[in-house]
């Protein structure tokens, strides 16, 4: 097994992330496969088992149903990295070819007004190359007869480069390649930061090992912790750990097509899984939690999950549960989007945080993004500063209204 060093081999780098799992490692890798780049960087990763990252405890879906355009072109690069993965990958016959399991997101509506965004989010949609189809309730029963639709109006449905893929794959390689490329990983953490006297810059970074360092730029990509890393020099950002339960389940008879990723207009969504079926939601009650609480409230399944399946679909009346789990989102609180790029007064700090339950189809995207912030200071691909921290230090939410 490659066991991480826990001491930095320089006092000095280029660059140090915070955080070595899913946005730590795209940005290393985006960043040491650059030829344009030819810093020094380094990870701090205080649990290489990633057991309890966000990054682990995924669902690993992707969808072109948002209503922002930045967000759709966002997950179409997405997309189109999943899909040509070893061709991203410099050709690296080792790497694995990937696609997207398309079975589709279907957006269920029972209000009027529901139904009227899901008609405006499918324009935006449209408009942005995308196949989303606004389907009416009979619509939805003639393609998909298992569902119960007698309290549905209308759903929104799009089977292009929308489902399922394996993003633990895309992870490791990363990670794998970052190292390759003189990417140096450790095993500690960052218990401080420094600021300069005139506190317009981060000084030194200080890790629990008791070693100080110093770096020209300091990313933050510590997940639910993003908040946490920037109270140590002051900065208020309103990401938070909130719990999201995952279900797995197997059902006596399954269904004769594969299942869409539902979201029911309860909130709770439910997906194909391979042979078997996943669900999941948030809790009722949804505050802020401990970065450590991951106990698990067993009463949700049976009496959350369990019935409101059965009502969507009768045919789920008789399923087993064959394994379960709770993850921690890193919960933007303001507006559930990515915050992404400088601070605006500490001038070497960027924030790679707050991606909610879409961060992992935005992580191609956004970790190339980043890079292009560092080496060239500008984005020269898809221009993300609608994401910036300006907004968030104005209270200015950048509201997407296609949030699971
Ligand atoms: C249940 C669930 C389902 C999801 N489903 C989807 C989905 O279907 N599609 C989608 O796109 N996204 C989904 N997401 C979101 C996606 O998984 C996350 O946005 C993404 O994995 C975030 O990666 P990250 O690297 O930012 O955070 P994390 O994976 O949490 O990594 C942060 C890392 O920082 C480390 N760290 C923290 N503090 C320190 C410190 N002081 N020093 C050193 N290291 C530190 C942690 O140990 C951790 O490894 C889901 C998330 C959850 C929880």
């Amino acid at each position: 097994m490659n066991r991480l060093l826990e001491y930095p081999t320089h006092q000095n780098y280029d660059i140090i992330i915070i955080g070595g799992a899913l946005y730590g490692s795209s940005i290393a890798w985006f960043l040491s496969n650059n030829p344009d780049f030819s810093g020094t960087i380094l990870v701090i990763e205080k649990d290489p088992s990633y057991e309890f990252s966000s990054t682990i405890r995924t669902n690993s879906c992707i969808r072109q149903q948002f209503s922002q355009k930045i967000n759709i072109e966002i997950s179409q690069f997405g997309a189109h990295y999943i899909n040509n993965f070893r061709n991203f990958m410099n050709n690296n016959p080792q790497v694995p070819e990937l696609n997207i399991q398309a079975f589709g997101y279907m957006y269920l509506a029972s209000t009027k007004k529901f139904a009227k965004i899901l008609k405006q989010n499918q324009k935006i949609q449209q408009a942005s190359n995308s196949k989303t189809r606004f389907m009416t309730a009979s619509e939805i029963k003639r393609q998909y007869p298992f569902y119960n639709v007698d309290d549905i109006i209308a759903g929104n449905h799009n089977l292009v480069d929308e489902g399922y893929f394996d993003g633990n794959t895309i992870f490791n390689w990363w990670k794998k390649s970052a190292k390759k490329n003189n990417v140096e990983y450790i095993k500690n953490e960052v218990s401080s930061l420094k600021l300069s006297n005139r506190g317009n810059s981060i000084e030194s970074v200080h890790l629990k090992s008791g070693d100080q360092l110093s770096c020209n730029t300091i990313v933050n990509a510590s997940g639910p912790y993003a908040s946490k890393i920037s109270s140590m020099i002051g900065i208020k950002l309103p990401v938070e750990p909130r719990k999201r339960y995952s279900f797995v389940f197997q059902a006596e008879k399954n269904l004769q097509k594969l299942l869409p990723l539902t979201i029911d207009p309860s909130g709770i969504h439910m997906r194909s899984d391979g042979q078997y079926y996943l669900a999941g939601c948030p809790p009722d009650h949804d505050p802020r939690v401990d970065y450590n609480d991951f106990s698990f409230d067993h009463s949700i399944w049976e009496d959350k999950v369990w019935p409101i399946l059965a009502h969507r679909i009768p045919q789920f009346e008789s399923i087993r549960l064959k394994n379960s789990w709770v993850g921690h989102y890193a919960y933007n609180v303001l507006d559930q989007n990515a915050i992404v790029g400088y601070h605006t007064k500490i001038k070497n700090f960027i924030f790679a945080n707050g991606f909610s339950g879409h961060g992992f189809q935005q992580s191609p995207a956004i970790g190339r993004g980043i890079s292009e912030l560092i080496i060239y200071n500008q984005f020269k691909t898809l221009d993300l500063s609608p994401f910036n921290f300006s907004r968030i230090e104005a209270k200015e939410p950048f509201i997407e209204t296609a949030i699971i």
